[in-house]
């Protein structure tokens, strides 16, 4: 039995025992909550007396992989836990990252002029977001971007174009950079180029991608609710050819795109089964002129204790805080770095982040280190 006793049924309220679980909570897990709103922190059936978040986490720690019942539970959990929850994750990650963050520089090397319709992306066919439309960028500029990486203590530097997936000639440009770079700097380098074949993985692997991006962004059953000109299927494929040619796999998701509670534990432990090695959590931000331009249900302790849900389901991996931490984490942004070990320094794809000298205080002022290495197992 887990830490938390629970069971998995798909609306359940869950009583433990204090005897036998240091726990005297009921823990509501009704899978009908979306995010931030309907679940923070008032469910009435939630008695918040001494949920026992830090076994659960020496738990973890000690093997176990979190139930979907307890991934329930941590967004589920009522706000007044919200400290104990980051607490026990940052032990976590503590075993993994210590007080390290690495640092991520995003270069939109070709943007909007994709065939694509997800619906919350202002790339896409369908989005009437007024944004910026270039094809694949020249080498100039790409490098430009990898000197910009290491300027700014970026340990990876993320080449993403918006497409279904590369062309020849951009595969082959990839080909020519990416050696280029990784020979004038001590970088990186993860691609994120949609869909690919085996063929075209083995082919980023041979010249020198460390890493390929390709979220989930959802779980598998909400999936078909923002994409119809693709399958979660497909994505999964790609991510398959990405650990077959031996690179790396990242890949997270979007928060707040009206998935319930269950769409995202699922989610978590999608990755999980892929043992993905990073996974960047973004919250939505809804761009005006997207389908989901209206979506806005994320309360900032819903987002961290999303976050702390990735930790508790992923201890060993990079958790990222993506797009959107400015907008939906806000006052609260610095809380996410205990679950969390990993930022975005810079702007995002096509919307603003915050100045990189505020993502350096803050992280100063946490007292956190910016690091290069993979990871600080203590
Ligand atoms: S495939 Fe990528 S770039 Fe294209 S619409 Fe979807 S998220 Fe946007």
């Amino acid at each position: 039995m887990s830490p938390l006793q629970s069971n998995n049924s798909t609306t359940s309220s869950t009583t433990t025992d204090c005897e036998t679980s240091n726990c005297c909570s009921t823990v509501s897990t009704d899978n009908s909550a979306t995010n931030g709103t309907a679940n923070n922190g008032i469910d009435s059936d939630i008695d918040t007396a001494c949920y026992n978040w830090e076994k659960l986490a020496d738990s973890v720690l000690a093997g176990h992989a979190i139930t979907y019942a307890e991934g329930e539970a941590i967004l589920g959990a009522p706000d007044n836990q919200l400290l104990s929850i980051l607490a026990a994750s940052y032990k976590i990650r503590h075993r993994y990252f210590a007080n390290t963050i690495q640092l991520y520089f995003l270069m939109n090397a070709k943007s909007g002029l994709c065939p694509e319709d997800c619906s919350y992306c202002s790339q896409s066919k369908i989005s009437k977001a007024p944004i910026e439309k270039y094809n694949l960028l020249n080498r100039e500029k790409i490098m430009a971007g990898a000197q910009e990486a290491v300027d700014r203590q970026s340990k990876t530097y993320c080449i993403v174009i918006s497409a279904r997936g590369p062309s020849e000639r951009e595969i082959q440009a990839i080909e020519k950079m990416v050696p280029e770079i990784k020979e004038k700097h001590d970088l990186h380098i993860c691609t994120s180029l949609g869909l690919l074949t085996d063929e075209q993985a083995i082919r980023l692997k041979a010249c020198g991608v460390d890493r390929v991006n390709h979220n989930l962004n959802t779980g598998p059953t909400h999936y078909e609710k923002i994409c119809t000109t693709h399958t979660f299927e497909d994505r999964i494929n790609t991510l398959h050819s990405v650990r077959k040619a031996g690179m790396e796999i990242c890949s997270g998701g979007i928060i707040g795109m009206g998935e319930t509670t269950t769409d995202l534990v699922e989610m978590a432990l999608k990755l999980r089964e892929l043992e993905a090695e990073s996974i960047p959590i973004n919250f939505l931000n809804a761009i005006d002129g997207t389908p989901l331009e209206k979506q806005d249900d994320l309360s900032p302790s819903y987002c961290l204790k999303a976050l702390a849900l990735f930790r508790f389901a992923n201890p060993s991996r990079e958790i990222r805080i993506s797009g959107g931490r400015e907008i939906h984490l806000r006052s609260l942004q610095p809380l996410g770095l205990y679950p969390a070990n990993s930022m975005f320094v810079g702007d995002y794809l096509t919307t603003d982040g915050q100045l990189p000298e505020q993502d350096y205080q803050m992280i100063k002022d946490l007292g956190f280190q910016i690091t290069k290495n993979e990871t600080y197992e203590v």
